[in-house]
């Protein structure tokens, strides 16, 4: 009779759990997956933008570097338009002070002119003389061609000078369409790198809520595993098994446990863990009536040690499908402890332990969804709430 009640709970449960849709490890994993391709992703355009950005650098350096070179090439062109104008006028005085020359020799040089030859008190001084005249003609042309070749290359020079300065200005144009243009590209990776931010955002939303749903359904699983070991307990009672099969998979996390506060008679079974379940009447699974958690669950890694919570005597060491591996000890004056889905028990029946003895070891064995401790504290056979004896 009492299987049947057991078996309908578990079918009651099955029909409550069919109705949500389980969360699979898979879609957590590839979730996972798909935010490390994202910052694979990110960390690739971000690279990208910092090479661009040392390009854009690099371009604004030369573009500097060819501001530089024209203002010189400005300023030397400014010399030179000075040097050419100065040609430009010293050529002019000597055209200018010749012609005078020339003028006079011939409004008032002719009879100077031949004063002086006339003058000459010798055939060779008359020769001096003429050539001396000759030479005056002579050294104003010299002159001037000299000042009009001045001009020629100083002007040479400026036109030279403006050409190297077109040149540069050329490049200046080229270095700012290509800044432009890494401007753009730059513009255009940091736009990228938003997106995969919202992306990788959106991603780590919808993995937290992902995994924020597993740990509901595990909860929801636990729950259903005590209320099956409930149905176990009331329609198996004890049964016989072996002391210590029973696989142990994954693994919970370990912090210390508080101490609750109690009457200080049992000690704390299993310190590597935390408490993931008190006793007592919790909400069952999908909201239908209430179950009597019988014990307090102390989730901790597979292996992790159980200690004997007071001294006194093995009394049962045993398996069933909903306590998996267990063992049941008995500290005298009414007063009973039991460890529940071990994965290794270390005592046998009848033996004598003494408080925090390492007895047996965190497992998954029996109605287990995860590596955990089953802790129970019978009082006179009912078990009472662990935490006013803690
Ligand atoms: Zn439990």
């Amino acid at each position: 009779m009492q299987s049947k009640r057991f078996v309908s709970i578990l079918l009651i449960l099955t029909l409550v759990f069919g109705m949500t849709i389980p969360v699979q490890a898979s879609s957590i994993e590839e979730t996972k997956k798909k935010g490390e391709a994202l910052e694979a992703q990110k960390s690739t355009a971000e690279a990208e933008k910092k090479a661009l950005a040392d390009q854009l650098n690099k371009l604004i350096a030369e573009m500097d570097e060819t501001t530089a070179k024209i203002t010189a090439k400005q300023e030397e062109i400014a010399v030179k338009e000075d040097e050419l104008i100065q040609a430009q006028i010293d050529e002019n005085n000597q055209y200018e002070s010749m012609k005078k020359r020339i003028k006079y020799m011939y409004e008032n040089g002719n009879t100077q002119f031949i004063e002086i030859l006339f003058s000459s008190k010798s055939i060779g001084d008359f020769l001096n003389n003429a050539e001396y005249i000759t030479q005056i003609s002579e050294y104003d042309r010299d002159m001037l061609d000299e000042f009009k070749a001045t001009v020629q290359r100083v002007d040479d020079q400026k036109k030279a000078l403006e050409g190297e300065k077109a040149e540069l200005e050329t490049l200046q144009v080229q270095l700012q369409e290509k800044q432009d243009e890494v401007s753009a590209l730059l513009a255009e990776k940091a736009e990228q790198i938003s997106d995969l931010e919202v992306a990788i955002g959106e991603n780590a939303a919808k993995l937290k809520a992902l995994q924020e749903e597993a740990a509901r359904q595990q909860r929801m699983r636990e729950e259903a595993a005590a209320a099956a070991a409930a149905a176990a307990a009331a329609s198996q009672g004890n049964s016989s098994g072996g002391s210590s099969s029973g696989g142990s998979s994954g693994g919970g996390t370990a912090g210390p446990s508080v101490a609750p506060s109690g009457n200080g008679a049992l000690s704390n079974p299993c310190p590597s863990a935390y408490i993931s379940s008190e006793f007592g009447g919790r909400s069952s699974p999908g909201g239908i009536g209430s179950t009597n958690h019988k014990g307090r669950d102390y989730a901790a890694g597979a292996g992790s040690p159980i200690y004997a919570a007071a001294s006194g005597t093995v009394t049962t060491v045993a398996y069933n499908g909903a306590r998996g591996n267990y063992l049941v000890i008995n500290h005298g004056n009414g007063l009973s402890t039991l460890y529940q889905h071990c994965s290794e028990i270390y005592v046998g029946s009848g033996q004598s332990v003494s408080v925090g003895q390492n007895i047996a070891a965190v497992g998954s064995t029996g109605a287990s969804t995860g590596p955990h401790l089953h802790f129970e504290v019978w009082v006179n056979g009912t078990p009472v709430d662990p935490r006013n004896y803690l």
